[in-house]
């Protein structure tokens, strides 16, 4: 069963790192662990499986390494919200502020449409601003996001609580303050 002693024991923190006064919470030890990674996946398999959600997508690029565990196991089809520049096809971007300067995501316009119930995944929220903008993908596409989960929440940072102003619910599993 999920043991967040554990698996809080596996995150590795990382100081001032990418720069200085920054923790940085790193997860892939966690994919080096199978009982890490099995009690992870099961929380959020748990949380889903019976759940009206339709689509899971996922965000570039560690969001990537659950997302797709749980696609799998919840037999739900998986669709990748990208850095801008690296999907084919026709797609939509969405730009969103940085600390310094800005980032964009993309989705091809084809993953998601209207009727779809989408969950968003992403290993870590911060400020939000990532999941805010595959938010303003989804529903440009016509569907609908039902929650954003993430594996780790930094709430000083706000992240969550912007994702739930903005009416999308929020679920985490591990909170550093
Ligand atoms: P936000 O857009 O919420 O400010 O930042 C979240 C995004 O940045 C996520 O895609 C996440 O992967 C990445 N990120 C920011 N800080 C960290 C961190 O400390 N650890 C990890 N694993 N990812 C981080």
């Amino acid at each position: 069963s999920y043991d967040e002693f554990y698996v809080k024991s596996v995150i590795r923190s990382l100081p001032d790192w990418p720069e200085p006064g920054v923790i940085f919470r790193d997860v892939t030890p966690i994919f080096k662990d199978p009982r890490a990674t099995r009690m992870v996946a099961d929380a959020f398999i748990q949380r889903y499986i019976n759940s009206e959600i339709s689509h899971i997508a996922c965000i570039d690029a560690r969001g990537f390494l659950f997302g797709s565990i749980l696609a799998h196991q919840l037999n739900l089809p998986l669709v990748l919200v990208r850095k801008k520049g690296k999907l084919p096809g026709d797609t939509i971007h969405q730009e969103y502020q940085l600390e310094y300067g800005s980032a964009a995501v993309e989705m091809q316009t084809d993953s998601v449409g209207q009727g779809d119930k989408v969950l968003i995944f992403d290993d870590l929220i911060a400020t939000g601003g990532t999941i805010l903008a595959a938010c303003t993908l989804i529903k440009k596409l016509g569907a609908e996001v039902i929650e954003a989960a993430a594996l780790i929440d930094l709430p000083d940072l706000q992240g969550s609580a912007r994702i739930q102003e903005a009416g999308v619910p929020v679920y985490t599993l591990i909170a550093y303050e």
